[in-house]
């Protein structure tokens, strides 16, 4: 599928009428070879690029500290959870797959940056395979079929997959991870088979979701509610994702603010994720957990009970771990598995002491007996 967008700095000079510093821009290509930049037209004009702190920007624009190579590819053990070729089996009701490894639009933030955009060995390869293994497995309840963006590819072949999956009866539900309402929400809704492909297969006895990952509300824009209202109409039902990015949304009030658009437009706020640390990510766009739990309570304050359903979950390779408290005299952060690879940790309570700037269950330490 072509989309449009931009792929070197020289387009984003020559179209935004800009002048990158030459060292600045040496830096920046150096990064590119690494991880390549897309940012999709409609996405760009969102950007006020004269700001240089515009939160969009930071969102899709590479920045020199990808350089910083501190943190890891694979935070949240995916090499270890797969069991074929582009499927991982982690929590025992869900089989994610790996449906491609490209994207709308390249996040700079994305815990996948190992392979987005660029070759790998990751994503499904024969999807009979992946079929019969969710046959075989009858304590799966639900696929994320996941990528990269498994809107960029064609409907048809969706549509083999979705048709595929739905004809396992324990399944109850499918899911898709998607950030084309957010970059390219014209895909949806000038796209009447895919449309009608969604509504055909989301029926009274087996939904599809569609998990999408809006971050800033100004990525709520009419283009991105026709999409949310298209899907709807097409009985997908949508929940959001939002990661928690330094210079992004790390501040209560934006937080918020995203939020009651969500449920505003129709999209369930699911989870607050917070940044892992990545490799080329971590250095500039993870926030503390003392903070981060600080801007999330400060939000949820501003918050309806519908808006703030959501968690903030630190997605580690032991399982989703939910932040649920904060003792801030004594730096003691209480924390909960909401999912644990290890089934009994589900629901497990425990403390950890704080230490600076700590942004990862691995940065916490044990408390003194
Ligand atoms: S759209 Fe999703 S998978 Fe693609 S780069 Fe962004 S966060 Fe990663």
């Amino acid at each position: 599928m072509h989309i449009p967008g931009y792929k070197t700095l020289e387009e984003i000079e020559k179209e935004f009428n800009i002048k990158f510093d030459e060292e600045e821009k040496r830096k920046l290509n150096e990064i590119l070879k690494i991880h390549p930049m897309f940012i999709p037209t409609y996405y760009a004009k969102l950007i006020n690029w004269g700001d240089e702190n515009d939160p969009i920007k930071r969102i899709i624009f590479p920045s020199i500290y990808e350089l910083s190579e501190e943190g890891e590819y694979d935070t949240s053990g995916e090499k270890e959870n797969t069991v074929l070729t582009g499927l991982q089996h982690k929590y025992k009701e869900t089989v994610l797959i790996l449906a491609t490894n490209r994207c709308a639009g390249y996040c700079r933030h994305c815990f996948r940056k190992r392979l987005v955009g660029i070759p790998t060995e990751e994503t499904i390869k024969i999807f009979d395979e992946a079929v019969k293994y969710v046959k075989e497995h009858k304590e799966v309840t639900n696929v994320l079929i996941s990528g990269g963006d498994p809107l960029v590819l064609p409907s048809e072949v969706l549509e083999n997959f979705i048709a595929k999956l739905s004809e396992i009866p324990h399944l109850r539900f499918i899911r898709i991870g998607s950030r084309v309402p957010v970059f390219y929400p014209m895909r949806i809704y000038e796209d009447k088979k895919l449309l009608e492909m969604l509504k055909k297969y989301s029926t009274p006895n087996r939904r599809i979701y569609l998990v999408t990952h809006f971050n800033h509300p100004k990525e709520i824009t009419e283009e991105s509610k026709k999409a949310i209202d298209a899907l709807l109409d097409s009985k997908v039902i949508t929940s959001n994702q939002t990661v928690l990015l330094k210079g992004v949304n790390d501040d209560p009030k934006v937080l918020a603010e995203l939020m009651k658009s969500l449920v505003q437009i129709g999209v369930v706020p699911y989870y607050v994720f917070q940044c892992r640390p990545v490799k080329r990510v971590k250095s500039h766009f993870q926030v503390p957990l003392k903070e981060g739990y600080k801007i999330v309570e400060g939000a949820k304050r501003n918050l309806d009970g519908h808006a703030k359903r959501f968690k903030y979950i630190m997605s580690h390779k032991t399982g989703k771990i939910e932040i649920v408290g904060l003792d801030e005299e004594n730096d003691i952060i209480y924390l909960k598995y909401h999912q644990a690879k290890d089934d009994k940790n589900v629901g497990k309570f425990f403390a950890k002491k704080l230490t600076p700037n700590a942004g990862w269950l691995d940065d916490l330490k044990d408390l003194e007996k």
